[in-house]
């Protein structure tokens, strides 16, 4: 018996609407998007009931004809792509010619529109795929289309719509999205008849940006913007120590079109490692611009997720664009009478300018080290190499001395002492600094490793007689994995059968004893970390292991050092873990609290 029939076209369409529509965002969506490129310079949401009852969305764009008018509802028409070859070349948000037939399928729906010919517009009424009239109207130029009901003929779908106010909270994340796109395009979403989104037309991005999270969050935003062949990027992002706690406020727009990407989002997370305190995340409003043929826009019923054909060049974009950004901006962290500090970004954009010169010149990432550098490549005589540690006594407490301290170029920090064997204390332009000494270290060793990898430069060490370490299960698979990965850092280990590994070389910046221990905790981390991340948290460790320690007697030749490298760094403020590594005592401070002023 045949058991195979084709399925009556209401049931196929509405399945193939459930794909696009879900809820009373998708509609918004859908049709925000084809006001936006129909070249609306307004758009106008409006909500009853979260959507549930009625979306309707208005603009002033370039309207559709009769004609048009009448077709806009079959499945696959549109305007907007007319061959295959169209699809390597998507200027438009819209181009699937879906949306309209799907949210037709689902309510009930009626469109008013005028392109500006004639003096009549056209007004089309449809309950699900029925049609029910066509009637001549009086309309200014542009669309509006109202969605009644949303799945008034798909009760199991209706059934997971949820309530008015939680169905309002997306449809509101998206308006504000667009609106980022858009800065020049009117947008106002009311619910409910309260106007919840109001954004006039403006010139730039910050100006948007304020318009939708105020004075707050644009204080906190520096520009970025970086090039890499035909891709570029550019937007705003958190001030180095600004920030949230949540990853909320990430918005990537790729070609304009606002996008969700793992890609992206791994790279603006990893740039900002170390530029934000532990526990923080960046804000950020990027506009990524690829060639066309680049990007595939075509992989999401929703087309919210993109495919990049070369994902290393995004990665690189957005590293550089951030990177760049902070070693403009880089912070200090300010201690305030009263113990507190100031939350960034109130304390940051001021504080960053002492510095700024210094740093620029060096930029992101420069070479500087590994035989170029006038203090020597990391395994030579860098001043404060790990296994070059200081013996003799050092000052311990702060002296007044400060002329007698070495300050190599006259600008940066002058040191004044060490404190507690654990501080750097030095006189800066603005105030006092205290440096913690083994966060400062990390920070510069981490930028020279960085280096020293990007050249593939380490300095290695071969083991005669290599010790061997039993790793722990699970970790040699971590180890084939991850093969390359710490063959590049200057680790050599080979099997020996079980879960032996003879360690043969390892990079020249450790002592023996240490070294297999590093090892084994960089082997430990690489399991933890996804592995777009791997690297840079690697070499942040190994910085970190190599770093002098707190509690260690320092001369006062190698705190003058050891200042001078931290403030030619990317990020004075922040070891890479995101811990801070200076505060500062303001001068106005110690003047105010000596009766000074
Ligand atoms: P797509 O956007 O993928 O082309 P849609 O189903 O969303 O498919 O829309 C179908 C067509 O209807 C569009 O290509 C466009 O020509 C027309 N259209 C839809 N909405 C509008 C609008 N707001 N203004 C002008 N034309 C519109
Ligand atoms: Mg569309």
């Amino acid at each position: 018996m045949r058991k195979i029939h084709l399925l009556p076209d209401e049931v196929a369409q509405k399945i193939a609407a459930g794909e696009v529509i879900e809820r009373p965002v998708s509609v918004v969506k859908e049709l925000v998007e084809n006001s936006l490129d129909a070249g609306a310079t307004e758009v106008r949401i409006e909500l009853v009931d979260g959507g549930k009852s009625l979306i309707k969305v208005q603009d002033d764009g370039a309207g559709m004809d009769r004609e048009d008018a009448a077709l806009c509802f079959r499945r696959h028409s549109t305007s907007k792509i007319a061959g295959e070859e169209d699809l390597e070349r998507i200027a438009t948000l819209g181009f699937r010619g879906e949306a309209l037939a799907s949210i037709a399928a689902v309510s009930r729906l009626t469109l008013r529109t005028f392109d500006g010919a004639g003096d009549r517009g056209t007004m089309i009424e449809r309950e699900g795929e029925r049609l029910v009239a066509v009637t001549d109207i009086a309309f200014p130029r542009g669309t509006m289309i109202e969605a009644r009901d949303l799945f008034f003929n798909l009760p199991a779908r209706r059934k997971f719509l949820r309530s008015g106010q939680s169905e309002l909270g997306p449809v509101a994340k998206y308006v504000t999205q667009a609106a980022l796109g858009a800065p020049g395009v009117r947008f106002t979403l009311v619910h409910g008849g309260r106007e919840t989104i109001g954004c006039p037309p403006v010139a730039t991005l910050r100006e948007r940006v304020f318009q939708l999270f105020g004075k707050k969050m644009v204080d906190g935003l520096m520009e970025v913007a970086a090039e890499d062949g035909e891709g570029r990027i550019e937007g705003l992002a958190s001030l180095p120590l600004a920030g949230r706690a949540d990853k909320s406020v990430q918005h990537f727009f790729v070609n304009g079109r606002p996008v969700k990407d793992r890609v992206l989002m791994a790279a603006l997370s990893q740039a900002y490692t170390g530029i934000l305190e532990r526990g923080r995340s960046p804000e950020a409003f990027l506009f990524l611009r690829l060639p066309f043929a680049d990007v595939d826009v075509n992989v999401h019923p929703a087309k919210s997720e993109v495919r990049f054909k070369d994902t290393q060049m995004v990665f690189r974009l957005v590293l550089r664009a951030v990177g760049e950004g902070a070693a403009r901006g880089h912070t200090i962290k300010e201690v305030v009478p009263g113990g507190g500090h100031p939350t960034a970004p109130s304390g940051v954009a001021e504080s960053g300018a002492a510095y700024e010169a210094r740093s620029l010149d060096l930029g992101f990432g420069l070479p500087d080290v590994a035989g170029t550098s006038p203090t020597g490549a990391a395994g030579g005589d860098m001043p404060l190499e790990a296994r070059d540690r200081p013996g003799g006594p050092s000052p311990r407490y702060v002296s007044p001395s400060s002329t007698a301290s070495p300050a190599p170029s006259g600008q940066g920090p002058v040191v004044l002492g060490q404190y507690g064997n654990m501080y750097i204390v030095a006189a800066g332009e603005e105030g006092l600094l205290v440096i913690d000494q083994h966060n400062a270290h990390e920070r510069v060793l981490y930028e020279k490793y960085r280096e020293i990898d990007r050249m593939k430069l380490w300095p290695r060490k071969v083991l005669l007689i290599p010790p061997v370490l039993d790793l722990p299960p699970g970790a040699a698979a971590m180890l084939e994995e991850n093969a390359a990965l710490f063959e590049d850092l200057g680790f050599r280990v080979e099997a020996m059968g079980g879960r032996s590994y003879a360690l043969k070389e390892y990079p020249d910046v450790y002592r023996q004893e240490e070294a297999g221990d590093i090892f084994l905790g960089l082997l430990e981390e690489a399991g933890r970390k996804p592995a777009e991340e791997r690297r840079g948290h690697m070499l942040a460790t190994m910085a970190c292991k190599s770093a002098i320690k707190a509690g260690e007697p320092l001369t006062r030749e190698k705190m003058g050092y050891l200042v001078d490298e931290l403030f030619k760094t990317s990020q004075p403020a922040l070891c890479p873990h995101g811990r801070p590594i200076v505060v500062r005592v303001e001068r106005s401070t110690i003047d105010k609290g000596l009766g000074r002023k």
